[in-house]
C-alpha cells in the first residue's frame, strides 16, 4: 500500500498517484477505509517527511471510520445547542448534504475523506511563540478573504470556528486534488484548519517556516476537530476517513509539511469524550422521548 509513487498506466496517465496509492479512476486510496486512514494518517515530521510506516489507529477512531454515523445525529444536534454552538459554525447545517463527485462511470460519491490541516499562520520569523490565547494568532478574521479562505473550516487555538466553505460546497486544497486529479476531484475531500503559528528555523534557509509550536495544537482544537469530524461523518452517514494533509500529498513533488506535530492519539481522546456525551445525551434523548410518549396529548 505504502510508497507506491506513481503507477504509470497505459497511455501514460497515471492510474494510482502519491503515497497511498490514490486510483484516479476509483477516486479513493488503496484499501479498505481503515487501511486508507492508517495510510492518511502516517506522522508528519519537519520539513513535511511523512513516517514509511502506517499509522496505528487508536481505537476511538477505530470504530468509527466506515462506521454507521446517523445514529449519532439527534444528541449531536442537542450538544451543538446546548454548548451555544451553531451547526453553520461547524461546516453548515447536519440536514445537508456534503460536497459530492461524479466518477468516470458515471457513479456520484459523497465526500469521502476528512483533510486535517495547519494554517501555519501567523508567521513569527525568530520571535518566541505566544501565549496559546493570544488574540492576534487567534484572529480568525485573517481568513474570512477570498485569498486566504483556503479550507472549508478554520479552528483557532481556543477552538473556535470560521466556516468559509460550507462542507456542501465542492473545495479543493491539496496538490493531490489540484495537481494530479483535476477539476473532478472537487468534493471529494473536506478540509479543515487548525491554527498553528510558526517560526523560522535560523538554521534553515532565509524566511523558512520549519518551527511548530511543541504540543503542535491545543486540547480545545482537538475537542473541536472531532466535534467537525462527527458533523461531516453525521452528514455523510459513515465515519469519513481521516488524513493528514502531508500524507495525503506524500509522493508528490513540491507537498506541503501540514500539520505538525499533530498527535493522533489527543485526536482520538477527544473524539472518545465527544462520544461519551452525546451517549449521555442520546439516553436522556429516549427517556425524554418515552416520557412524553406517556404523557396524554403530547407528541
Ligand atoms: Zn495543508
Amino acid at each position: 500500500m505504502l510508497a507506491c509513487g506513481f503507477v504509470l498506466g497505459l497511455g501514460a496517465q497515471p492510474a494510482n498517484a502519491g503515497g497511498c496509492g490514490f486510483d484516479l479512476r476509483q477516486l479513493q486510496f488503496q484499501g479498505s477505509d481503515l487501511e486508507q486512514s492508517a495510510c492518511l494518517l502516517r506522522t508528519v515530521h519537519v520539513g513535511g517527511v511523512v513516517d514509511a510506516a502506517p499509522a496505528k489507529i487508536p481505537d476511538g477512531m477505530r470504530h468509527l471510520v466506515d462506521r454507521p454515523m446517523r445514529v449519532w445525529k439527534d444528541a449531536l444536534r442537542k450538544h451543538i445547542a446546548l454548548s451555544g454552538l451553531t451547526e453553520k459554525a461547524l461546516g453548515g447545517s447536519l440536514d445537508a448534504p456534503l460536497s459530492s463527485v461524479l466518477r468516470e462511470d458515471g457513479g456520484r460519491i459523497s465526500a469521502h475523506y476528512f483533510v486535517i490541516h495547519d494554517t501555519s499562520w501567523p508567521w513569527l520569523d525568530a520571535q518566541p511563540f505566544p501565549i496559546d490565547t493570544d488574540s492576534q494568532v487567534n484572529d480568525l478574521g485573517f481568513y474570512a478573504h477570498a485569498s486566504t479562505a483556503m479550507a472549508h473550516v478554520f479552528v483557532n487555538r481556543l477552538g473556535k470556528t470560521l466556516t468559509t466553505h460550507e462542507f456542501e460546497e465542492p473545495w479543493r486544497a491539496t496538490k493531490l486534488e489540484n495537481k494530479v486529479i483535476g477539476l473532478h476531484s472537487r468534493g471529494l475531500f473536506l478540509h479543515v484548519e487548525l491554527v498553528q503559528p510558526r517560526r523560522r528555523d535560523t538554521n534553515g534557509p532565509a524566511g523558512n517556516d520549519a518551527l511548530a509550536p511543541e504540543p503542535g495544537f491545543t486540547t480545545a482544537q482537538y475537542d473541536t476537530l472531532a466535534l467537525l469530524y462527527m458533523a461531516a461523518s453525521v452528514r455523510a452517514g459513515f465515519g469519513l476517513v481521516p488524513g493528514l494533509h502531508a500524507a495525503i500529498d506524500d509522493g508528490l513533488t513540491g507537498g506541503h509539511d501540514d500539520p505538525q506535530n499533530f498527535q493522533l492519539e489527543e485526536f482520538a481522546a477527544a473524539l472518545i469524550r465527544l462520544q461519551t456525551r452525546l451517549s449521555a445525551l442520546s439516553t436522556n434523548l429516549v427517556s425524554t422521548d418515552s416520557a412524553l410518549a406517556k404523557e396524554p396529548g403530547v407528541r
